[in-house]
């Protein structure tokens, strides 16, 4: 049979870190013991107390449908996380839960892209946003930004990037795969070019809010004079939560807009799942201090891999403020050959590390940064100890 797939699914990138998480799995299940520093997901358990809300859930018989855009309940409790971490005032008609922050994104390319809007990218940028933009239609417009600004655009850079196609602009504070976060100042001076001009909205992806090493508070878009209208304001569970196969995230946005999401989600998912639903209201209704311990031992990992990596001649690093990824500029291999293999640019360094120290990184590329490879740091120290040893042997 002639199998006709769509244009639309075979010019999709296929996401590189789901791909290299995959290939990591593979190969161990041929018996190679591999270290993956590839998938950004908390190697923690989900806290019991958010377990225990979930079994409970089950045996109160929670089992049916739940309202397209999340229980009532769950909606306060983002409302009420909302402002007491964020300070930001949101209403029940403003709130959408999802399947993941992953699905607030791809709702919210559908419901706001028409064919040819342009949506800036600050680069490095996390890996599917450009093809979530694609999906719809939208032209993503790739703003290159260097280990010298600490991989954060700057106002000049955004002014430059407009158009009169500009529709949005879509970040992730703290940044994955940069780690770099935006003050409220950086973000002030950003919004003064943005309200220069009508109708150009900020998806503000803030998931990675709690992972903060800064001890600073987490600077929100949202909360910058002006911005409130203009900003929907993307998290979910799965980072700080340890929560990733929970799949829960929400959006805090102007009502139009999550009316529009709410419209997406009832012909697509018909929401999101209940009792994930149920034990996310636990999780958003204690104190995130309930999770420091986890931030904690992320930052200790972070001055571990940062230490590391200081012996190993070819990867500059900037200092990650929050998330937990460190993102080298390893552009010093590209053009030499190491135990017989060329390396040429990321995806080849990252496939040699895969090859010869067994240790999964993912290739710059996929975040719109072909100088750089992305290491996570979520694995446990020994892990990683032992990982940049064979890395840093491999290289030698
Ligand atoms: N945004 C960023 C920046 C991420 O790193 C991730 C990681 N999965 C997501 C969104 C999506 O998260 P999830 O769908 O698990 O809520
Ligand atoms: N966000 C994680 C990462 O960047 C999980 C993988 C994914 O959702 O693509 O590795």
């Amino acid at each position: 049979m002639n199998q006709q797939l769509s244009e639309r699914i075979n010019n999709m990138a296929t996401s590189a870190t789901l791909a290299m998480a995959a290939k990591a799995r593979e190969l161990r299940a041929e018996g190679k013991d591999i270290i993956g520093l590839s998938l950004g997901e908390p190697d923690f358990n989900t806290p019991d107390f958010i377990k225990d809300a979930a079994i409970q859930a089950v045996n109160d018989n929670y089992n049916s449908y739940t309202p397209v855009d999340g229980y009532v309940e769950l909606k306060e409790a983002i409302i009420k996380k909302f402002k007491r971490d964020n300070n930001l005032t949101y209403t029940l008609p403003q709130i959408v839960v999802s399947n993941g922050a992953k699905q607030s994104l791809a709702n919210l390319a559908g419901v706001l892209i028409n064919k040819g809007d342009e949506v800036i990218l600050p680069c490095p940028y996390w890996v599917s946003y450009s093809d979530i933009v694609k999906l719809s239609e939208g032209v993503p417009v790739e703003v290159k930004t260097t280990i010298e600004t600490d991989f954060k655009m700057t106002p000049e850079q955004l002014e430059a990037a407009i158009t009169p196609k500009t529709k949005m602009i879509w970040s992730s504070s703290p940044c994955n795969p940069s780690g770099s976060l935006y003050s409220k100042e950086e973000l002030t001076a950003l919004s003064k070019v943005i309200l220069k001009h009508n109708n150009i909205y900020v998806i503000s992806d803030e998931i990675y809010e709690h992972i903060n090493y800064t001890g600073k508070p987490h600077a929100s878009m949202a909360q910058v004079e002006g911005m409130f209208d203009r900003t929907v304001t993307v998290n979910g569970v799965s980072k700080a939560f340890a929560m990733t196969g929970w799949r829960i995230g929400y959006i805090g946005a102007p009502d139009w807009i999550a009316r529009a999401c709410n419209k997406m989600q009832g012909q697509v998912t018909s929401g999101a799942n209940c009792i994930a639903q149920r034990a996310t209201i636990t999780a958003l209704n204690e104190s995130p201090s309930k999770v420091q311990y986890m931030i904690d031992e992320f930052k200790v990992r972070r001055d571990l891999v940062l230490d590391l990596l200081k012996d190993i001649d070819g990867f500059e690093t900037n200092v990650p403020e929050g998330a937990f990824y460190v993102f080298p500029n390893v552009s010093a291999f590209f053009g030499k050959t190491i135990r017989g293999k060329s390396i040429h640019n990321a995806t080849d360094l990252s496939l040699f590390l895969l090859e010869e120290a067994l240790v999964a990184t993912v290739t710059g590329d996929a975040f719109g940064a072909p100088d750089c490879l992305r290491i996570s740091y979520a694995a446990s120290q020994e892990q990683i100890k032992e990982a940049i040893k064979r890395i840093k042997e491999a290289l030698d």
